[in-house]
């Protein structure tokens, strides 16, 4: 596997590769690498002949105040993992060399951001939008996988390269999950063993909302305040937003229907969790 960290060598391999007729897969990452993580990678192989990842704690998508330092970093490990997975070049930019003082340009999807986690952290989605935009033009991929355990970055991400005519597909990947449920995140290795044992209210309230809705429940305010009830009387853990969204707007849905999406974010101590699913039908 070969790691670049210089821009003009990613986009030389590129250019390279892409002459002699190769197609290229590109899962943007900030590493430290778990099993969702690694089964986008593992898609991308069936998908292209090459899979680039790269692996960039992105600071324009942090805010004052959030986890950039302490945000969990393991180079070596993650260098292991994706050999492992098959991965044929990791593209590790430094900060200095993508944001050089000079630039001026942010790229902003407008509506999809203003909800959702894009209310709750101003200004993460025009980070977002930036890296992902220069990601695309350095690595100049035919396809690029992003995981729907971020569905509002994924809905950004696909507005952003339709309205920006970027030349690629967007593919989504399910959310790979723990044994009990638990959606996998790099965040996750924050929680101490009783915040763990709690962050699992997220997937127990999607299941919850999930059997009210097969049992005939249709209302959306009943279901969210089901969902919200088990979530709420779970003790440590604080709400940010729980919500019953349209998948094509991320506007509070008026009826449970194919678009229907239950959104949630928390705080568990000072670790910030998200999780989300479909409210009909699975993943
Ligand atoms: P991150 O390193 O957290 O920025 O995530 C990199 C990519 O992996 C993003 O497209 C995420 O949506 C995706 N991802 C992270 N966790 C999961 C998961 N549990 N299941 C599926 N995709 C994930």
């Amino acid at each position: 596997m070969k790691i670049i960290s210089s821009l003009t060598e990613m986009s030389g391999w590129s250019r390279e590769i892409k002459t002699q007729g190769g197609t290229i897969a590109l899962v943007p990452t900030m590493g430290f690498f778990h099993d969702g993580h690694l089964a986008l990678m593992r898609e991308a192989g069936r998908r292209a002949d090459f899979v680039v990842v790269s692996l960039f704690v992105n600071p324009s998508q942090f805010g004052p105040g959030e986890d950039l330092e302490s945000y969990p970093r393991d180079q070596r490990r993650d260098e292991e993992l994706a050999k492992a997975a098959g991965v044929d070049l990791l593209f590790c930019p430094q900060a200095a060399e993508m944001y050089p003082a000079q630039s001026q340009t942010t790229v902003t999807v407008a509506g999809l951001t203003q909800h959702l986690c894009g209310a709750s952290r101003p200004g993460h989605f025009n980070g977002v939008t930036t890296v992902v935009a220069k990601l695309f033009n350095l690595v100049r991929p035919h396809l690029a996988i992003f995981g729907q355990k971020d569905l509002q970055q994924l809905l950004v991400i696909k507005r952003m390269v339709s309205d920006l005519n970027f030349p690629l597909e967007i593919i989504a990947h399910p959310i790979v999950r723990e044994d009990d449920g638990l959606a996998m995140s790099s965040r996750n290795s924050y929680l101490n063993g009783e915040e763990r044992s709690l962050a699992t209210g997220l997937s127990r309230a999607l299941t919850r909302a999930r059997e009210l809705v097969a049992a005939g429940g249709c209302d959306v305010g009943e279901v969210e305040a089901a969902a919200r009830g088990l979530l709420g009387a779970t003790p440590g853990l604080t709400i940010d937003y729980l919500t019953i969204i349209d998948d094509r707007t991320l506007e509070g849905s008026e009826s449970i229907d194919d678009h229907a999406v239950l959104a949630m974010a928390v705080w568990l101590g000072k670790t910030r969790l998200i999780d989300n699913g479909w409210l009909l039908g699975g993943e």
